[in-house]
């Protein structure tokens, strides 16, 4: 790659930070670094970064305000990491404009398929969408003019909910998308952020879609947290 991604860690702990920083750059990025929020802020504004690694435990500031505070401005890339037990805060964080994130402790080839797939997401995202009505995944293809959706060739029938859940899904493919996202954009604002609902509809899409429902092929659950649809092969 001729071009170098700039990575921006903004990270505490001196280990986690030394590691991900050796990986970063053994793999052609170039990473900058803070280790607190303040630092990261600063350095989010003037350094320009192509996406953002971010802890959510840092010793002057929350992580969820940091994102928060980073969005009023920006809509670089963000992932977070975080630790096993803050199973809410990666919801909250997902929910204030996070773009994925990763649990500790975490393999590297985990962490870079995350990096790569924001970072492209992010690229699409600024590109011109002309081409970007297909989505397009093993058998599966969703022609978002047409409203025609194929597996195996086949026209699948879907409802209009299924087809709004599905479709959203599609078009933030690769992305976690927590239930409370999810069901304000189907039913609304004001909708009851009860999962039930949305869990039915989810069973009857995987019915539809999944060879095994059991063992999804398609759409993943993010226990606790949401959905994450595989990602869009046609780009
Ligand atoms: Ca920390």
């Amino acid at each position: 790659m001729n071009l170098k991604h700039e990575i921006l860690l903004i990270e505490d702990e001196k280990n986690i930070c030394n590691f991900i920083a050796t990986t970063l750059r053994t793999q052609d990025y170039k990473v900058s670094f803070a280790s607190d929020a303040a630092n990261g802020l600063s350095l989010a504004a003037s350094a320009c970064p192509d996406l953002i690694l971010l802890d959510l435990g840092l010793p002057d500031m929350d992580g969820i305000d940091v994102i928060h505070s980073i969005r009023k401005w920006s809509n670089i890339p963000i992932i977070v990491i975080s630790a096993r037990t803050q199973e809410k805060e990666k919801v909250e964080a997902l929910d204030a404009g996070a773009d994925d994130y990763i649990t500790k402790p975490f393999g590297t080839s985990e962490l870079m398929a995350r990096i790569r797939t924001a970072l492209r997401r992010s690229s699409m995202s600024s590109a011109p969408v002309i081409g970007q009505n297909r989505y397009v995944a093993k058998d599966l293809i969703i022609d978002y003019e047409k409203h025609i959706i194929t597996v195996n060739d086949n026209i699948v029938h879907f409802t209009q909910i299924e087809y709004k859940i599905l479709t959203f899904l599609a078009r933030n493919a690769g992305k976690v998308i927590t239930y409370d996202t999810l069901i304000t954009h189907v039913w609304g604002p004001y909708a009851d952020s009860n999962n039930r609902i949305l869990r039915v509809n989810m069973a009857n899409i995987r019915r539809k879609l999944e060879h095994n429902p059991a063992d999804p092929q398609y759409i993943f659950t993010e226990i606790g947290i949401g959905y994450r649809m595989i990602d869009n092969e046609n780009v």
